[in-house]
């Protein structure tokens, strides 16, 4: 059934039908899991993704805020997928007339695989701004070498400041910029003042020093596309913290020593992040598959339309919403966990295996984790603030994680009982994690030292 062999990942089990997922996030694990839970050892489960791990993106800025370990927030694809062939690597092109991937692998090797379905669950990139100066000069924040630069670029901007004489750059190692105030940038935000005032605490020549944290967005309020009481519980608690919060501005321009913003203030600065969005992985550009705003087209069965053979789901898709007639669902773990769900059992029912069904999932409420003991939700609608949406935030990540639910609660418990251990390991240089590059996960060499600035 399968095409024909080149290259080591082609080892078709004979007469079995093989499925290929491509990502292993959100979307592409549920949709291996329910997939191998309907279709037993009938059918070859193969996910193709660019780490070895699932990573649990919501808890990301806690890992800039040196919160928890990196480790924990990723979990092995290999240990919560029994039954299905993870095989690391990118895939590079997808051909969809001889129903062929090419894939470089972490060795940057080219391995071939075939498919009798594909299911692209690839997720998205940050999203760049033809804004001159972003692309060389701003950190984005969507993996972990991204999150562990931040972490260390920040404690290093208070260690320079703290050893600087000059006035000036002493006010603008202490000025951080974030671009962006979805759940992304509030969240950084949130967890970076903590982070550099508890840097401070150690470190008496700064006591009266100003800690300037700015959250812009061209939005005109924090948490757009959210329930608005969400972005004003979350807006109290950051200006409560000293946050000045930006709205209806963003950035005309960034340089290595500032930013100049779209209201014509210079701001300057060594720390500019940008959590703007995301942009659909590009990896069906140029190929004959209908997409809306760069995401794949699909039906209310997450089928692409004239390609029979084709699922796609999470942020790469174009899914209809449910709960909005006429409005695309949006780019949430909630929404990419239950269509990988909903791809799965429809690959499977595609095979013979099961019914279809449409998605029909309405949201069941939101969690910003504000860091301290601070959060915002609306679990079912009800709004919360304070500690009581600090309980269910945290109580729902907990559920929400698909492993390593003991060691986070040990990291949480730790990080309340102890001071913050705050020092750069400088395993993560800036050049390894540029703003523009497509490259999904992992840099291929992330030790690998630079001679950019950082
Ligand atoms: C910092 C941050 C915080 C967030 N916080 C929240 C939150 O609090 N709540 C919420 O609902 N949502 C949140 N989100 C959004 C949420 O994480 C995404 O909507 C969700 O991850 C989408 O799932 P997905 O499976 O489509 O993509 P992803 O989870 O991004 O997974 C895609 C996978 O595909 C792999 N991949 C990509 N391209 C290739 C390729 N060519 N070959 C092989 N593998 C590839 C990637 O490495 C990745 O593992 C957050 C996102 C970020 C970045």
């Amino acid at each position: 059934m399968t095409s024909g062999s080149t290259g080591a990942a082609e080892q078709v089990v004979a007469g079995k039908p093989r499925v290929v997922i491509v990502g292993g996030g959100f979307a592409g694990l549920f949709a291996a899991r329910t997939l191998r839970r309907k279709v037993g050892h009938e059918v070859e489960v193969v996910l193709v993704n660019s780490t070895d791990y699932f990573l649990y993106l919501p808890l990301l800025p806690e890992v800039a805020g040196g919160v928890l370990e990196p480790r924990r927030i990723a979990v092995s694809l290999a240990a919560r997928l029994p039954g299905v062939r993870v095989v690391l690597g990118e895939v590079r092109k997808v051909d969809l007339a001889n129903r062929r991937l090419t894939i470089r692998n972490a060795e940057d090797e080219p391995l071939e695989l075939g498919y009798d379905r594909l299911v692209i669950a690839a997720g998205g990139t940050d999203k760049l701004l033809p804004i001159p100066g972003v692309a060389e000069h701003a950190h984005g924040f969507r993996d972990i070498p991204e999150a562990l630069y931040l972490r260390d670029h920040i404690t290093r901007q208070i260690e320079l400041a703290d050893a600087c004489d000059d006035e000036a750059e002493r006010d603008a190692r202490c000025t951080f910029v974030v671009v962006g105030a979805g759940y992304t940038g509030t969240e950084v935000v949130a967890q970076g003042v903590l982070l550099t005032e508890a840097l401070r605490k150690s470190r008496p020549r700064l006591r009266d020093q100003r800690i300037r944290w700015l959250l812009l967005d061209l939005a005109p309020s924090v948490l757009p596309g959210l329930d608005p009481r969400l972005g004003r519980g979350a807006d109290r608690v950051l200006r409560k913290r000293g946050v000045e919060v930006t709205m209806k501005t963003s950035i005309a321009e960034a340089t290595r020593d500032g930013v100049r913003l779209t209201d014509g203030t210079e701001v300057a600065t060594r720390s500019l992040v940008w959590c703007v969005g995301v942009r659909p992985e590009t990896l069906f550009e140029g190929l004959d598959v209908p997409t809306v705003k760069g995401r794949v087209t699909v039906d209310e069965y997450l089928a692409v339309p004239g390609h029979p053979e084709l699922i796609a789901c999470g942020d790469i898709a174009a899914v209809p919403d449910p709960a909005r007639p006429g409005e695309l669902c949006a780019m949430t773990a909630q929404h990419a966990q239950r269509q990988g769900s909903v791809a799965g059992r429809n690959v499977a029912a595609s095979l013979g295996y099961g019914e279809r069904r449409p998605y029909l999932h309405r949201g069941l409420g939101f969690v910003v984790d504000l860091g301290g003991v601070k959060a915002a939700a609306n679990p079912l609608g009800i709004p919360l603030t304070g500690f009581l949406a600090f309980l269910v935030t945290r109580g729902y990540h907990l559920l929400a994680m698909p492993g390593n639910r003991i060691r986070v609660a040990v990291d949480w418990l730790l990080d309340a009982l102890l001071p913050k251990h705050n020092v750069q390991l400088g395993l993560v240089r800036s050049g390894a994690v540029p703003l523009d590059s497509a490259d999904p996960g992992i840099p291929t060499s992330p030790v690998r030292p630079t001679t950019t600035s950082t």
